[in-house]
């Protein structure tokens, strides 16, 4: 069974995670990308543990992220930052902060069945403690305390919100809820780490795959690696390729409908408050209009990276773009596929960094004092159906020994993955027993220096400071990580062979 080959294209989140899955299970694994390093499509630095942020989609959309986070949380906990997010609105937005409360409560009740079910599904705390509301009279008296340089506690983390926010624009009560932070360079670094541990997987960077055909039940692959043409076999094909994944419908000859929406996010630079540590602060609004949201991320060193949900900073009128009948490939226009692929003329990059700045400066005034910290973290992501609000996502098989990932959120990852598992045990390429195995003793080993070190250094590879591969609070979970015993695993595994 484990010579099976297994081709996967893209090396996002999507892909790597397919890639040290499945080769854990003893599956030969390639896996082409066609960047030089992992994780080099569109950013990711929100764990969205209940989809607080998305007040236009489902309960069950909601809940769904809850389960999906706890689970990537515990699989790549070296990934997060662990402080919470605070959520404002406005007095300008339409809906009060009440209307939040059903789905708080709706969440915090599903999290302690969570914990009830497994106790290392806690990675978000004490479910009593995922949400906390601030009234006026809280936030009044929370006013009289001072900063502390390493918030431990709600309270602490509030404090250096509301010390920042103009309380005369907001409506209470002001939300805290766990959904923490993801650190995209550090999953580079971590995964590219744990891939060199593993024989069994075979890592092209700067590869296209270019050309795929089926012959007698084998996938034959032409890729292009640095100028030179090569063609290999493989037993199944998945296609992880972000938001190209129509291209490579359209080589094997499948149909899709699918959207892509092209977005950026910009890093900005608060010299002044480069010694504070702030939590997550998202002031919500309508998503398209100029009161749409502002999303205000941390990094240390002074650096926050912002979204706005307007035209004029994350989102672009024409930057939703949908599959047609002739092709499952969405065509983005020319001014976005030249920033994919050659970067940013530096006068887009001041002009969109300003607005998002005098955005946030709308509820944070000191923030006027930021000027830009870097270029921005952007890319285009894919959105399977019809829907431009889907959020939850994961994998379809519309052809024999073909896996089409499409995942809108990072942390849908893992369930695609087991997906993927149960359709390549249908095959008999694997044991059923390997179902939801999750196995992740292969990232138990990875060392915090060295993955620092590497994960810096990936940064500044893409001209970002290497602050942005930092994060403000580590694991404080650490006992709670889930280990499986790998060897009786893969013996089994073996065995059954
Ligand atoms: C501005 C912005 C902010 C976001 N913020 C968040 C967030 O806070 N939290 C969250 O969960 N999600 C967020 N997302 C969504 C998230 O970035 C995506 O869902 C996720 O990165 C998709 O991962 P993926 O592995 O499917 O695709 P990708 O990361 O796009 O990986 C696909 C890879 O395939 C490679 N590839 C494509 N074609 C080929 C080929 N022919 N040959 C070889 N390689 C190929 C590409 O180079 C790429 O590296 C955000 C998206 C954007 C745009």
């Amino acid at each position: 069974m484990s010579h099976k080959k297994i081709a996967i294209v893209g090396a996002g989140v999507a892909g790597t995670t397919a890639a040290l899955y499945l080769s854990q299970l003893g599956l030969n694994v390639t896996l082409f990308e066609k960047k030089e390093s992992i994780s080099s499509g569109p950013p990711y630095c929100h764990l969205h543990a209940g989809g607080n942020l998305y007040r236009e989609i489902s309960d069950e959309q909601c809940v769904t992220l809850l389960k999906q986070s706890i689970d990537f949380a515990k699989y790549y906990p070296f990934i997060l930052d662990y402080r919470p997010t605070v959520i404002v609105l406005p007095k300008s937005d339409k809906n009060t902060p009440d209307a939040l409360l059903p789905r708080l409560k709706l969440l915090q009740r599903e999290y302690q069945t969570l914990i009830e079910e497994d106790s290392t599904n806690a990675v978000l705390g004490k479910s009593e403690a995922y949400y906390k509301l601030y009234e006026k009279e809280d936030v009044e008296r929370l006013l009289t305390v001072g900063l502390v340089k390493k918030p431990t506690s709600h309270d602490e983390w509030m404090v250096s919100a509301i010390k920042h926010i103009d309380l005369e624009n907001v409506q209470y009560p002001i939300v805290l809820v766990q959904e923490y932070g993801m650190n995209l360079f550090r999953f580079g670094a971590g995964t590219q780490l744990a891939i060199e541990q593993m024989k069994n997987i075979d890592f092209h960077t700067s590869t296209t795959v270019e050309k795929i055909d089926q012959t007698n039940h084998q996938w034959n692959i032409a890729y292009n690696k640095h100028n030179v043409s090569k063609n290999e076999h493989f037993d199944y094909l998945i296609n992880a390729s972000g938001f190209k994944t129509g291209s490579i419908d359209d080589m094997v000859g499948v149909t899709s409908q699918k959207m892509v929406e092209f977005k950026a996010s910009y890093i900005s630079q608060w010299k002044s408050k480069s010694e504070l540590i702030f939590p997550e602060i998202i002031f919500h609004g309508e998503r398209g209009t100029p009161q749409g949201m502002a999303q205000f991320t941390p990094y240390p060193g002074g650096y926050f990276q912002l979204h706005g949900m307007t035209n004029d900073i994350t989102l672009y009128e024409d930057g939703l773009v949908t599959s047609t009948d002739t092709s499952a490939q969405p065509r983005l226009k020319n001014h976005f596929i030249q920033k994919l692929d050659e970067g940013w003329e530096e006068s887009h990059v001041e002009q969109r960094t300003q607005n998002a700045i005098e955005h946030v400066a709308q509820f944070m005034p000191e923030f006027c004092e930021a000027s830009v910290g870097a270029f921005p973290l952007f890319g285009a992501q894919q959105i399977p159906g019809d829907d431009p609000t889907l959020r939850v996502a994961e994998v379809s098989f519309p052809k024999a020994r073909y896996a089409r990932c499409e995942i809108v959120k990072v942390s849908s990852s893992l369930d695609m993955v087991d997906a993927i598992v149960s359709d390549l045990s249908q095959l008999g390429y694997l044991d059923v027993a390997c179902k939801g195995s999750r196995n992740r003793s292969h990232l138990d080993y990875i060392q915090e220096d060295k993955l620092n070190i590497y994960a810096q250094s990936l940064a500044r590879s893409r001209n970002y400071p290497s602050d942005l591969a930092n994060i403000n609070v580590p694991n404080p979970n650490d006992n709670l990580i889930f280990k499986i015993n790998h060897h009786q695993l893969t013996n089994r595994l073996y065995e059954s062979a």
